[in-house]
């Protein structure tokens, strides 16, 4: 009896033991996973039903598909005061976006195509627009800028979807009232049914009768209500996101919709903060596109960008946007340090075989515990994995990247340690399986605080530990291992060291 009692306790001390120091056994249970991020179905402009979608995942071994329908993709240009009731619209009948087919439905089809693949996880997600604006005049050409500034936003529940403060999504429920846009067209009714009693006063007097007479007021005063009811209905729900007639860029909007994100504990990244696409001239003018890395720097709060996506990228270089991002978080001036993904921007196969336009080339690799939707959330919140294109797909994998301090403690991408240095970095990337027939050289560089600090050219396998020494303070590292021309590159999430 006594030794059995003590042998139990001593057994759930041992457990209790594991569970509140997980370590390095908890940090070697994670598998990689491969996810399909940025991919559009029939809710917006892609070709392919979300079902399809989600046999095609299952078919190529993607484990996670991550739609992101475009929310809304039209635009509105009115002339001032009726700025929001629209002379020029852009896209509404060209196509339309999940907000136009329905939340509900796109969720639906979702979970319908989650019951029949259940391998696969699937999650809905949006890309939404925050800020659009124009320059020009509809008569000299107008210009749309900023309309290709874009978040994926995830794990939002349909309702919280619906809420999304972006431009063109204004709703009594999740709009800001300004009194101006409220107060101007009351006044305007009242000053007209103020002209119309002032008219019905005019008395004239005919013989002994006394006749009352319509002056002019009277009709103006109607004119005065019809133009205030108009205006009302403009203003209507009388708040709004942003000025799209300001002229200028304007990122309080798009910051805006981080924290909206945020605080409903969703999951926002930029995408494709550098593509850019020929201008396009749409029905009510011409749609211009440009790099916008410095959005990057000028919001805070968002979970990451699209670090890999089929157009040159210079934020992920040495020393550049991204570096420059993360040196002013581990120096406390940033709330957070963004993460990067793949961004494939799947709309259709247009290449079979080959290239950014096949569903598992550019591939996120999540490190999860297990294969569900909240380790893929959590995945994405915390940059758990790498960013990675390959051809053929399947090809690459970082088997190891992890930073170790000299008591022992590790962590692996996106994850935080503190600990004494000298720090060792571990890096294994290989073949999954052969080399492909044209095989070539890997040029690998670690980056730690901005600086490349290593720079490694040679035949996988690579693998190596570095021992780095680091002075007392915050650093981080992170990897880039490439081809020259990339048709296999690997980007890494960067690892946070702090030495007391
Ligand atoms: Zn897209």
């Amino acid at each position: 009896m006594s030794t059995s009692f003590k042998r139990s306790s001593f057994l759930s001390l041992f457990f209790l033991f594991l569970f509140c120091f997980p370590g390095k056994a908890a940090v070697q249970e994670l598998k990689q996973y491969s996810a399909a991020i940025h991919v559009h179905s029939t809710f917006s402009n892609g070709e392919h039903e979300v079902l399809e979608l989600a046999r095609f995942a299952k078919e190529r071994n993607i484990d996670v598909l991550v739609l992101t329908d475009s929310f809304l993709t039209s635009v509105t240009y009115g002339i001032w005061p009726f700025d929001r009731i629209g002379i020029r619209g852009i896209n509404k009948r060209v196509r339309l976006g999940v907000r136009d087919y329905g939340v509900g439905r796109y969720f639906e089809a979702v979970r319908e195509a989650q019951r029949q693949f259940p391998d696969v996880v699937i999650l809905p997600g949006v890309e939404v627009t925050p800020h659009y604006y124009w320059t020009g005049w509809p008569w000299t050409g107008l210009k749309l800028y900023a309309f290709d500034h874009h978040f994926l936003v995830l794990g939002l529940t349909e309702q919280q979807i619906e809420n999304l403060p972006v431009i063109g999504n204004e709703t009594w429920d999740n709009t800001e009232k300004r009194w101006t846009l409220i107060l101007v067209p009351l006044v305007l009714f009242l000053a007209g049914i103020l002209l119309l009693y002032l008219g019905s006063q005019e008395k004239i007097q005919v013989g002994k009768d006394t006749a009352v007479r319509m002056r002019r007021a009277w009709a103006l005063g109607i004119a005065i209500m019809l133009f205030a009811l108009l205006l009302a209905w403009n203003n209507y729900p009388f708040g709004k996101f942003g000025d799209p007639y300001s002229g200028r860029p304007d990122t309080v909007p798009a910051q805006g919709v981080i924290d909206y994100v945020r605080n409903q504990d969703g999951i926002l990244y930029w995408s494709y903060p550098e593509a850019v696409y020929p201008d396009v001239l749409m029905g009510g003018g011409t749609m211009v596109s440009e790099p916008h890395s410095e959005d990057l720097l000028l919001t805070d709060g968002y979970h990451g960008f699209e670090g890999i996506y089929g157009n040159r990228i210079t934020a992920t270089r040495p020393g550049q946007v991204w570096d420059q991002i993360l040196l002013r978080y581990i120096e406390g001036w940033r709330m957070t340090a963004p993460r990067v993904t793949t961004g494939i921007d799947f709309h259709y196969f247009k290449d079979p075989g080959g290239s950014w336009y096949d569903l598992n080339g550019g591939q996120t690799i999540l490190l999860m515990a297990e294969k569900s939707e909240a380790a893929v959330l959590e995945a994405l919140r915390k940059g758990s994995g790498y960013a990675t294109f390959q051809e053929p797909a399947e090809g690459l994998r970082l088997y190891d990247f992890s930073v170790e301090t000299l008591d022992g403690a590790k962590a692996l991408q996106g994850g935080e340690v503190e600990g004494q240095s000298p720090v060792q970095v571990h890096i294994h990337l290989d073949w999954v399986k052969d080399p492909p027939a044209n095989n070539q050289p890997f040029q690998l560089e670690l980056v730690r605080n901005g600086e490349v600090v290593l720079k490694v050219k040679q035949f996988l396998p690579i693998e190596f530990t570095t021992t780095e020494e680091l002075s007392s303070g915050p650093h981080y590292f992170r990897m880039r291992a490439a081809w020259p021309r990339k048709i296999y590159d690997v980007l890494s999430n960067p690892i946070f060291v702090n030495v007391p």
